[in-house]
């Protein structure tokens, strides 16, 4: 679906309705809080939705917003919402983008939509932890400096170590910030994001010691020496580039809150899972974080 298609789709509040609920972002029914008979659908035109709930009992009608999770604090029309979740997706989500498109003229606004759809992200990965490797393949780790600059300011805000690891076969990883880098945190944290049977490729950094007796086929890359260990073809190039493109994405997002990093690791990593359907994914796992019916 491409934008002109969703626009169109998203014109009457029929469509907007029909729209969300095959999507499970709006229930297809209901119960009345106060009496719990079951509640119609009517059109209400005072509202943006164009519909309301209304309980069917005679002596009730209570009326309920059709809005619920997802919509029910924000004040936008739900075809707004649904077209930036639309541009974010499709990584056109900036300001000038958005207040074109979908006239939303608060940055405040924009700004809090954006932090939904990386929460949406973070909670994918906490629903479906996700290990990468497994018997045969490669999985190469690395640590590195996450400087936050507070472009708009001026202000330098203090580094923060990320580890992560790449399987460079599947172009899937993984990337947490921590408190440092000693074995103690990043042993736990290799076992809790790579299968056992793959083979670790790392630096020589001293944390890295014990990984071979953890289930792990350990290989060493020496970079004083060569970047790429000749004998076995060990590289850590990849985790690298991986390193790169996360720090320009997070450099783009020039004003990033320190306490929103680890949001912007997840939507890195969420990306890379799913960048190739992104639209439909973002829907799907935000009805899974807020189920509606
Ligand atoms: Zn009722």
């Amino acid at each position: 679906m491409n934008f002109t298609m969703l626009n169109e789709q998203l014109r009457t509040s029929d469509g907007v309705l029909n729209f969300c609920q095959e999507y499970k972002l709006l229930a297809t029914s209901k119960k009345c809080v106060t009496c719990g008979t079951i509640c119609n659908l009517v059109t209400r035109e005072d509202t943006s939705d164009g519909f309301t709930w209304r309980c069917t009992a005679s002596i009730c009608q209570r009326r309920v917003s059709i809005r619920t999770g997802t919509f029910a604090k924000s004040k936008l029309a739900v075809a707004c919402i649904l077209k930036i979740i639309y541009l974010w997706a499709f990584e056109r989500a900036g300001k000038k983008d958005l207040q074109r498109e979908c006239g939303v003229k608060s940055a405040h606004t924009i700004a809090d939509w954006k932090n939904f759809l990386r929460d949406i992200c973070q909670d994918h990965f906490v629903r479906n932890p996700r290990q990468i490797g497994g018997a045969g393949r490669i999985v190469e780790i690395d640590e590195t400096l996450f400087n936050r600059r507070k472009y708009n300011v001026g202000r330098i805000l203090e580094p923060v170590w990320v580890f992560g690891g790449y399987d460079p076969t599947e172009k899937e990883g993984f990337l947490v910030s921590v408190p440092n880098r000693n074995a103690e945190t990043l042993l736990p944290l290799i076992k809790k994001y790579i299968q056992p049977g793959s083979t670790v490729v790392s630096d020589c950094w001293k944390a890295y010691n014990k990984v071979g007796g953890e289930g792990y086929r350990h290989l060493k890359v020496n970079h004083q020496v060569h970047f790429v260990d000749p004998q076995m073809k060990a590289t850590t190039n990849h985790v690298e580039r991986m390193w790169k493109e996360a720090k320009q994405r997070h450099k783009i997002e020039c004003g990033t809150k320190r306490e929103h990093l680890d949001t912007y690791l997840s939507e890195f990593m969420w990306r890379q899972t799913f960048g190739s359907n992104p639209f439909v994914s973002i829907l799907t796992h935000i009805a899974e974080s807020y189920p509606v019916n």
